[in-house]
């Protein structure tokens, strides 16, 4: 009977160290209150099992610079030790392939990227990215059988049943294709594809705009408009995948022709490409939509206004989502999140009008702050935080120690 206690308190605290070492992975870098709150571990359980895991080399102590949130010395942070484990982040743009890896501590070990055909055939862009890693993983020093998975964006809907790329995807050398299957054979590692959009929110969630921040919505401006949804503090899904498409919600019944087939869809007349066609017969065929920021920055009235139109479109769609979901804040990535106050100003009155006034005056609007790598590093935050998808390297690939 003795051993048998025995054995049920070994096997409680190997549950507890796993745990641990989950919300590590997810967290990046945690104190051991954070860790004692969000596992619910007692404090002294929770000091008790870090002395184990940094007496096995897995967890190690952090200085981090400057004072702590309320004054004084800082707190002493956790993280995963570099052995414990490497993800890749993979993002397929319309002209680009980027390649990122991260330790498990959510640090940046490589960042690449190389341009790309946009008439490219999949199989083309798909050896091309896996060249890409071998580059990568040898500037990272890390070696392949460290890595835990791979994300991987690609800028159109999955058919989250069939798990080929759709009619409708942006990349038409793609229709078609498993691109999960398919990268898997030539990595040799796990990978799991996620829609642009929700990987910009999980980057926000991880490293930017998001972070600390349960409830929030993520949208993404740029030639298309998507949209992603964190609900306690984890990206939800949906029943299909199509959760925070707000791209092709309804602004104006005898608006213009959508890709999608239908009329007058937020992206027909806010996305990065409507903007810049309006503006086209004043500024020439060649204008950009940075070159539109730009403009607007310096005071041209034109792009002011279109600018102001796109904003004012998408804070009545906005509203219905601050109306349904509640979010303490709407994070705005994308090409089109870099206009500043020009965009979030009439973005903000527009929530205010039509949002009901409590969703409305709990929201922040803010802008990402992520940029161009938020695809990318988002494609790593879906390894660094599905614990269930994504296992630890077994204890070979760490030496000899145990990882859980
Ligand atoms: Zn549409």
């Amino acid at each position: 009977m003795r051993s048998e206690g025995a054995g049920s308190l070994a096997s409680l605290r190997e549950l507890n160290r796993r745990r641990l070492v989950d919300e590590l992975r997810r967290l990046g870098l945690a104190s051991r209150a954070e860790l004692a709150r969000r596992t619910g571990l007692s404090r002294s359980t929770v000091s008790s099992l870090v002395t184990d895991l940094q007496s096995d080399g897995l967890v190690v102590e952090r200085e981090i610079d400057g004072a702590g949130p309320q004054g004084g010395r800082p707190p002493v942070l956790l993280s995963l030790e570099r052995s414990a484990g490497a993800a890749l982040g993979l993002d397929f743009g319309k002209r680009h392939i980027r390649v990122i890896v991260t330790d498990l501590a959510h640090a940046v070990l490589a960042d690449l990227e190389r341009p790309i055909d946009t008439e490219h055939a999949a199989a083309e862009g798909l050896e091309a990215a896996a060249e890409l890693v071998d580059q990568a993983l040898i500037e990272a020093n890390v070696e392949r059988g460290h890595v835990i998975g791979a994300g991987m964006g690609l800028p159109g809907p999955i058919d989250s049943q069939t798990g080929e790329v759709g009619s409708s995807a942006i990349l038409p050398g793609w229709i078609g294709v498993r691109p999960q299957q398919a990268m898997q054979e030539l990595l040799a590692i796990p990978v799991r594809v996620e829609n642009d959009a929700n990987l910009g929110a999980l980057a926000e969630l991880t490293w930017g705009a998001g972070q600390a921040t349960e409830d929030f919505f993520y949208v993404k401006l740029a030639s298309g408009i998507g949209g992603g949804v964190v609900v306690n503090g984890q990206l939800y899904r949906g029943a299909g995948g199509i959760a925070g498409e707000i791209g092709h919600s309804l602004v104006d019944e005898r608006g213009p022709v959508c890709r999608c087939g239908n009329r007058g869809c937020l992206e027909s007349v806010a996305s990065t490409r409507a903007i810049v066609d309006l503006l086209r017969p004043a500024h020439g065929d060649d204008l950009t939509i940075e070159q539109v920021i730009a403009h607007a920055h310096a005071g041209d009235l034109a792009s002011r206004r279109v600018i102001g139109d796109a904003a004012r479109a998408l804070g009545v769609v906005l509203a219905h989502v601050c109306n349904i979901m509640n979010p303490a804040k709407v994070v705005v990535g994308g090409d089109l999140g870099a206009a500043g106050a020009v965009l979030l100003d009439p973005l903000r009155d527009q929530v205010a009008r039509h949002a009901v006034p409590p969703a409305a005056g709990r929201v922040e609007i803010v802008p990402g702050v992520l940029g161009r790598r938020a695809e990318v590093l988002g494609a790593a935050a879906l390894v660094l935080r599905d614990v269930e998808g994504f296992a630890l390297a077994p204890a070979g690939n760490a030496g000899n120690r145990k990882i859980v």
